[in-house]
């Protein structure tokens, strides 16, 4: 089965396009089809590597290293099939290998042109999706942007081609539009309309529109829009504003039996549907009693999108914990004085004390001592503590600053001429001068020690998780580190890199709960399967704030 459905959208951003795809593949997968997921982005960096959190959001990694679009993070949740760097196409990626054939003369002297270069180009990487793993049944692609953009023209036309080359029962359009409400309540199809009319002009008929409207859309509305469109009036389906969660969205769209018309668009033929693990979700969501509050403690935390797949993880450790778990947001600059921490983290915080912190990933020297705070505070108020990467090397930090007293103890990213390196390249820790572009990424694995959190949470003795970092736990340190009472608590296969650490559980810094790691766990977490540390997180800090009397 080679099978291609483009989702696009129109009228305006943020409407669910990614979310609306990633269903699609959920009820797909739920029918017994392998999906992969394809990701097309009209930016032109090559990818989102380079590009600042606020501006994009996180940047999600795969376990090849390919530093993505948070999309892909969706398509992770809410799907089974396989991520790699082929699923993220750039319009940098795009013209950066047109431009690379073209110096090496492979078009033979011809000019060379958006039709049919680049659209060439973006056509063979669809189908390269394909060829990755050759049990792939459906590429779902989703064409960032709207219609009517610039940029998104060629990814349109590439659809357009595809739909034409393959026919319509290979390579449907899925086009998700909005439906506004205006006066007292009353929808509005105009916008869709001429939505529709903008994918016409480029040459696609939609097979399939997904509406996002206020309200679940009465027959007569759906007829009307169908009659406008050239669409059959069984294939307009809602998006409804929901205030329950992302996660219920395969079920909304498997009761309007949208996956049922796509697969009889496609000529497949229906199987068993197999929806229980939403379903399973579902009534986790409904079953949460009580609330814990979780600070995480990070410097962009005016964008929710910038710790995207970390507060989906919370919330799947949410889920399987049967708890509410309230995100209180901190900026580490707050933190900058120690004298602070009682009236942000503690007992006199405006919403009431926290009862978990989590130190997420960065770069860079802003709000670092905020975070080296806030870490303290946890390890002597005995609060739970959830460290990840650059949240891990602030415990090194910490424990290296107020129980080692170095004062001076640092990462060489912050001081570089520290007397107390505790975190460093390993580069400089092997006096290798020229280290270069060394950012570890992608999946490595991981040994664990026994008797630790992390053992009891993976339950397993080798764990593979990807990394996204250049600095690491100075070896030098290690004696005096582990003598002191912090545990190294994992490491990398050949033991030179400590990849996890622990506030020990016994003895004169004893502490119920504090891990770190060197790598983003979060990024594997799933609604149905929350990452084993986030679960076992959210279960520490329940059970602490159960004994905690305010
Ligand atoms: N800045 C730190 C490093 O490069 C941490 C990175 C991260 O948290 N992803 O090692």
């Amino acid at each position: 089965m080679n099978k291609f459905i483009f989702v696009s959208g129109g009228v305006c951003s943020s409407l669910g396009k990614g979310i609306a795809a990633s269903s699609i593949g959920a009820l797909l997968e739920a029918r017994g089809l392998n999906v992969r997921m394809l990701k097309c982005d009209p930016y032109i960096n090559v990818d989102a590597g380079t590009m600042n959190p606020y501006q994009h959001g996180e940047v999600y990694i795969t376990d090849d290293g390919a530093e993505t679009d948070l999309d892909l993070g969706n398509y992770a949740r809410f799907t089974k099939g396989r991520l790699s760097r082929a699923n993220s196409i750039t319009t940098g990626k795009v013209y950066e290998s047109v431009i690379r054939k073209e110096r090496e003369g492979q078009y033979l002297g011809r000019c060379v042109q958006v039709i049919p270069h680049i659209t060439d180009e973006i056509k063979s990487r669809i189908l390269s999706v394909f060829k990755e793993e050759n049990d792939t049944d459906v590429v779902i692609i989703e064409i960032g942007g709207t219609v009517g953009d610039i940029e998104s023209v060629p990814f349109l036309e590439a659809a357009r081609q595809m739909i034409h080359e393959y026919g319509r029962t290979n390579a449907i359009s899925v086009h998700l539009t909005l439906i506004t409400e205006v006066g007292s309540g009353e929808l509005k199809t105009k916008p869709t309309q001429h939505s529709v009319k903008s994918m016409q002009e480029i040459g696609i008929q939609p097979d399939i529109l997904i509406c996002r409207s206020p309200v679940m859309l009465d027959e007569a509305t759906r007829r009307k829009i169908a009659q406008f469109t050239n669409v059959d009036f069984d294939s307009v389906f809602t998006s409804p504003n929901i205030d329950t969660t992302i996660y219920e969205m395969p079920l909304i769209f498997f009761d309007q039996k949208l996956e049922l018309v796509l697969l009889k668009k496609m000529g497949v033929e229906s199987r068993h549907a197999d929806i229980k693990p939403w379903n399973t979700v579902m009534k986790h969501f409904n079953a949460r009693k009580g609330k814990v509050r979780i600070g995480v403690v990070g410097k962009y935390m005016e964008l929710h999108d910038s710790y995207k797949s970390l507060f989906e993880a919370l919330f799947h450790a949410s889920l399987e914990n049967e708890i509410e778990v309230e995100l209180v947001k901190i900026d580490s600059d707050t933190l900058e004085k120690m004298e602070n921490a009682d009236n942000i983290l503690g007992n006199n915080a405006p919403g009431g004390r926290v009862n978990g912190i989590l130190v997420p990933g960065g770069f860079g020297e802003r709000g670092i001592n905020g975070m080296v705070n806030a870490a303290g505070w946890a390890r002597k108020n005995k609060v739970p503590y959830l460290g990840i990467c650059l949240g891990m090397q602030i415990m090194i930090i910490d424990w290296g600053r107020n129980v080692l007293n170095w004062t001076d103890a640092d990462s060489t990213e912050f001081n570089p001429n520290t007397k107390h390196p505790v975190v460093s390249l390993l580069e400089e820790q092997v006096n290798i001068q020229n280290y270069g572009g060394t950012i570890r990424l992608g999946v490595y694995e991981t040994v664990i020690e026994d008797g630790t959190h992390i053992s009891k949470a993976y339950k397993e003795k080798q764990i593979q998780e990807r990394h996204r970092h250049r600095y690491e736990f100075s070896n030098q340190y290690r004696n005096e580190m582990s003598a002191s009472g912090l545990k190294l608590a994992a490491f990398n296969a050949d033991g030179t890199l400590v990849e996890s650490i622990e506030w020990p559980n016994e003895g004169n810094h004893s502490h119920p709960w504090g891990v770190g790691v060197q790598f983003h766990p979060e990024y594997k977490s799933k609604p149905m399967a929350a990452s084993p540390l986030f679960r076992d997180f959210i279960a520490a800090v329940k059970k602490a704030r159960a004994g905690y009397k305010e």
